[in-house]
């Protein structure tokens, strides 16, 4: 996912993991999303199927139909005997550089994944596109189902610079939590009797986003059959290996297989976790649109003594553009901005108000003294529009600052 891309610190970095710009990602366990896992797949025609479909897939070992609570504890059994094996598969996962213009790595990334999918039996595909990264398709059809779920992640990185890793990044290391200082925890050296301690973090390239959720996707299939259980749905798989790089094909491949991709729904597995730590299922995904401005001044620099106050300033010119744009509760002022806006209904904005209250505390890591439109709920101001600046180039500052007029902002 690339939302917002801002800058956050603390535990609130490690719960609201999608802090693009931090190169060091981390993952406790993949344990909590198989418990999201089987949120999903329970969902749908609400009954479960007795047998393998015509894919291969494997019957499970019993035909009745657990409740709800009984399946997610079975499954959590099942995920305790076996977190050796769930992060061994992430970890080699992880070894593979993922850069998406590094053609031989992202295709080992992705017959890999076809390879972990076909493993459990499914119909697995890439979905090549020339050049590109290649999308690896599975699919699990379930006898008797009418709905399918598309499972959406994608197995491409963002680059990496080497010099702000404390370990490789393609070393995957295990580390106790952060220090209350924010320093690194310690590293560990591996499970104690085949347990991880769930507070341990994973640190590598893609750890959590968004390689985590392949293996737990994965995991939890392995977890249903041995504990018995099939989807009620169909399942489809989606891994794309373009995210990082903007999806700038993502279209393409989604026009060429239409039939193959369709889906009732689609589970975008590829999202933060709630900042109270709760698990999330967010209906709808914020996007993004971006772009460079370059505002003119003088063709070369000028004396400020010489020449202020006659010849406009960039910087004056480009901060008092962008302070033109919104106010300071987050309003968009350009005319006509909010006119194809559908603004929250009264049940979503009920739903947000529901969800535990995590201000005061993220006000209180974060060193704010506010925040936005008057302290108002996170929940209600992420379903707003939001105009954001990601950084302004003017001039010199500090030993290098000097009395001129800069040319350009
Ligand atoms: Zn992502």
């Amino acid at each position: 996912m690339s939302p917002d891309r801002s800058r956050s610190t603390q535990r609130f970095a490690e719960s609201a993991t999608p802090v693009e710009t931090l190169s060091r990602r981390y993952v406790a366990c993949a344990a909590t999303t198989i418990a999201l896992v089987m949120t999903a797949l329970s969902m749908g025609t609400g009954r479960a199927h007795a047998q393998g479909g015509a894919t291969g897939a494997r019957p499970p070992a019993s035909t009745t139909v657990p409740r709800p609570d009984a399946q997610a504890s079975a499954v959590r059994k099942w995920r305790e005997q076996h977190e050796v094996e769930i992060v061994r598969e992430l970890t080699t996962l992880l070894e593979i550089p993922n850069r998406a213009t590094d053609r031989a790595n992202i295709l080992r990334n992705a017959n890999l994944i076809k390879a972990m999918l076909e493993r459990r039996g499914l119909a697995a595909q890439l979905l090549e596109n020339g050049e590109f990264p290649p999308t690896v398709f599975g699919e699990l059809r379930v006898p008797g189902a009418t709905r399918t779920v598309m499972f959406y992640a994608h197995y491409d990185g963002q680059p990496v610079t080497v010099s702000e890793w404390a370990t490789p990044a393609y070393s995957p290391t295990l580390r106790a939590p952060p220090q209350a200082d924010g320093s690194l925890g310690a590293v560990r050296t591996g499970p104690v009797n085949g347990r991880y301690n769930a507070e341990d973090r994973i640190y590598a390239r893609s750890a959590s986003d968004d390689k985590s959720p392949i293996v737990a996707l994965m995991s939890a299939l392995d977890a249903m059959r041995a504990t018995g259980q099939l989807p009620s749905v169909n399942v489809k798989f989606f891994f794309e290996g373009e995210e990082e790089a903007g999806s700038a094909h993502l279209s393409e491949i989604l026009a060429k297989h239409k039939e193959l991709v369709a889906a009732d729904v689609w589970l975008i597995c590829d999202g933060p976790a709630h900042q109270s730590r709760d698990l999330q299922i967010v209906f709808g995904v914020r996007g993004v649109m971006g772009f460079d401005a370059t505002v003119y001044g003088p063709a070369r620099a000028l004396h400020s003594g010489h020449y202020g106050n006659w010849a406009p300033n960039p910087a004056m010119l480009i901060t008092e553009l962008i302070a033109s744009l919104r106010n300071s509760d987050g309003r968009i002022l350009v005319d006509r901005f909010y006119d194809d806006v559908v603004p929250p209904t009264a049940s979503e904005l009920a739903a947000a108000r529901a969800l535990p209250p995590v201000e005061a505390d993220m006000r209180r890591a974060l060193l704010l003294g506010a925040s936005e439109a008057g302290n108002a709920p996170i929940a209600e101001r992420i379903m707003l529009p939001a105009l954001n600046i990601h950084g302004i180039k003017v001039g010199e500052v500090g030993e290098l600052s000097n009395n001129a007029i800069p040319t350009e902002a």
